[in-house]
């Protein structure tokens, strides 16, 4: 299992080396993301697909595993959707000037909270 750390610093290791609130490197970390996510979407696509099974081949509970396993890569699925939804309004705040500021109180965001997480929308007290 990777870490989100690990992750950055395999599909952006430039943005990890560069200091500062470079707003340029929070993009390049979220569209990073945005493509590993993408990228493990459409090569999962298949696990996702109902579930057929040779009735006569296959036992009762060898359905139920396949059945359990498409749950879970349905739910993975979901993970997945859930975060691309953020990282798009992040990606939009970056547009439209906003990035980096809280979305309820208006203060900045730590540059130590962004890089826990680039996507994030609130600072810690707003997101308690
Ligand atoms: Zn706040």
């Amino acid at each position: 299992m990777h870490t989100r750390l690990d992750f950055v610093r395999d599909w952006a290791p430039n943005a990890c080396m560069s200091e500062g609130n470079d707003l340029e490197k929070w993009r390049a970390i979220l569209l990073a993301e945005r493509t590993a996510l993408r990228e493990s979407s459409a090569t999962t696509a298949d696990s996702r697909k109902p579930v057929t099974l040779d009735q006569q081949s296959v036992g009762r509970l060898s359905r139920m595993g396949a059945l359990q396993i498409q749950a879970m890569a349905k739910a993975e699925e979901e993970r997945r959707t859930r975060r691309l939804r953020l990282i798009s309004a992040a990606l939009s705040r970056l547009d439209e000037g906003e990035y980096g500021y809280c979305m309820t109180c208006g203060f900045d965001i730590p540059n130590k909270r962004l890089s826990v997480d680039a996507a994030v929308a609130q600072c810690v007290d707003c997101a308690k």
